[in-house]
């Protein structure tokens, strides 16, 4: 039996990972998301094997799982080869402290064709992953696994790929099973897909579990959204102050077909810093309320359980 979700926070590591699990404590995060360096830009940190450590054995120790989100310039759908080459680098970087940082799962956008289409970006990311994850274990040399590398949804305009079930549940076929994906419920919502109503959800659900997607899924973004149903574009809000709003969200939170992967919260928080412990602890609040509806009447035993 399942228990419930954990519900946590993408945070800063500003000032080094040492700060992170302190961030961690404060917003109440039961789970963690950081950006190996600067995701606008290309150049990586270099942190010390002393941080490293430190900051794994904190989070260890309370028992809160890392994931690592890759820079924000990766495209390995382009078809331009350099920003390929420069985006498979890139995520090996990405690969590399995740795997320094015992992270649970590596996130990273799986970027846009130009208009190639999704046949050309497929073969391209196939090829990019596999470069990333290569040069990774080079680096590395064996000392430790890779984490779970997660493709993400996208918002679905334009030619960004993954904007649909389809082509995440593509992908995830011909790519090595240490791969699998990360729903962003904002891009859900942008991309047109009805996670956000009842109905739409069951039928959601129903459709990972026909695409294989279930268990490929290893991490929810949780984010509310600033922009329209099937707009294509990505802008986050707080949880219940968008579009989608308490009700959708809380859906997401209570399913049991989502029970088993952590949820991280992408948002502007109060202050537009980030997600705050008002957010984090709204989240926890809408997961407790599932426990609080009534339970449904215990079966009497059978004679074999006497
Ligand atoms: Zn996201």
């Amino acid at each position: 039996m399942p228990g419930l979700p954990l519900v946590g926070a993408q945070l800063s590591a500003a000032g080094g990972l040492t700060n992170v699990p302190d961030r961690v404590a404060a917003t109440g995060a039961e789970a963690v998301q950081i950006f190996n360096s600067n995701p606008r830009m290309w150049r990586s940190y270099a942190y010390s094997e002393d941080e490293i450590s430190a900051m794994t054995s904190a989070l260890s120790d309370a028992g809160v799982p890392l994931f690592m989100h890759s820079i924000y310039l990766i495209n390995l759908s382009s078809p331009d080869p350099t920003l390929r080459t420069r985006s498979a680098e890139a995520l090996s970087q990405a690969l590399v402290l995740g795997a320094k940082t015992q992270a649970v799962g590596v996130v990273t956008h799986i970027g846009s064709h130009k208009g190639a289409g999704f046949e050309a970006a497929a073969e391209w990311i196939v090829a990019g992953v596999g470069d990333a994850q290569r040069q990774a274990e080079e680096t590395l040399q064996a000392a430790v696994p890779l984490p779970r590398l997660l493709l993400e949804n996208s918002p679905g305009s334009g030619s960004l790929v993954g904007g649909t079930l389809e082509e995440l549940a593509r992908l995830i076929a011909v790519l090595p099973a240490t791969c699998g994906i990360c729903l962003d419920t904002a891009h859900l919502f942008a991309a047109g897909i009805p996670a956000h109503t009842a109905e739409g959800l069951e039928e959601m659900v129903l459709h990972l579990q026909e695409l294989d997607l279930l268990s490929a899924l290893g991490l929810v973004h949780l984010n509310d959204s600033k922009t329209p149903f099937a707009s294509g574009r990505d802008r986050h809000d707080n949880p219940g102050e968008g579009l989608i709003g308490s009700d959708g969200l809380s859906r997401v939170v209570r399913h049991p077909a989502f029970r088993m992967v952590p949820f991280i919260l992408e948002v502007p928080g109060a202050d537009g810093h980030g997600p705050d412990a008002l957010n984090v602890r709204g989240v926890q609040a809408m997961r407790a309320a599932s426990l609080s509806r009534p339970a449904p009447p215990a079966r009497p035993a059978s004679r074999q359980e006497v």
